[in-house]
């Protein structure tokens, strides 16, 4: 699951950057709400995170361009500001929700899992395969009924698979799936991940099959 995380603070972007990296989502910080608005134009996210004060655009700007391109991403807006009036004014532009600063990243974590939960409620319910299972909202898979331990790497390849179960993804869709501007993944880490996870899933009878040309694809061992 890919953040966008616009601060131009760089001691609180970069520890919310690392710790929303450490809970497993891939993170693209921008420092600057010109930087934010071409991440939102070019890629896909499911959240975005908005510092209302940032340089070159405002957060108000950028979400206001945004709703603009019709974009129905969930956005959660930071203001360092009590006032009320910019509260109401980026409800009013189409903010999800907003937390005054200071706040506490427990906070901030629960409050995007219920806007991701409340984006995928329509889209997307619990996807199995075989007797894997994965609920995209608390993102745990398991196997007949038993959470899988998976590091955050490998929880988000398999993530991609589960999402596309039957379609082969590629190598690029993978690398791009996980990895924020600031990484540098090569192919190969991808062939690690999958090879850890083969060995994982070998015992509940899960197979990823290599498609030639294509990619990978998540798939029961024919029996
Ligand atoms: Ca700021």
């Amino acid at each position: 699951m890919r953040l966008l995380l616009a601060e131009d603070d760089s001691v609180l972007g970069d520890a919310l950057s690392k710790s929303l990296r450490q809970s497993g989502y891939a993170v693209d910080w921008a420092r600057t709400g010109q930087e934010a608005d071409l991440a939102l134009t070019d890629q896909v996210y499911s959240l975005a995170i908005l510092d209302l004060g940032l340089p070159k655009m405002d957060g108000f700007e950028v979400l206001r361009r945004l709703r603009q391109r019709r974009s129905k991403l969930p956005v959660i807006i930071l203001t360092a500001r009590e006032a009320l009036e910019d509260r109401v004014k980026g409800l009013d532009l189409g903010a999800d929700d907003y937390l005054a600063k200071p706040f506490d990243l427990p906070e901030l974590e629960a409050r995007l899992r219920a806007l991701i939960r409340r984006g995928s409620e329509v889209a997307t319910p619990e996807i199995t395969v075989g007797s894997m299972s994965f609920n995209p909202v608390d993102r745990i898979v398991r196997i007949d009924g038993t959470p899988m331990e998976l590091s955050s790497r490998e929880l988000g390849v398999l993530e991609l698979l589960m999402l596309r179960a039957g379609q082969a993804v590629s190598k690029e869709a993978l690398v791009e799936h996980l990895c924020s501007w600031d990484d540098e993944m090569g192919d190969n880490a991808i062939e690690v991940y999958v090879h850890r996870l083969r060995k994982k899933l070998e015992a509940a009878g899960i197979q990823i099959r290599t498609v030639r040309g294509l990619g990978y694809m998540l798939d029961k061992v024919p029996v």
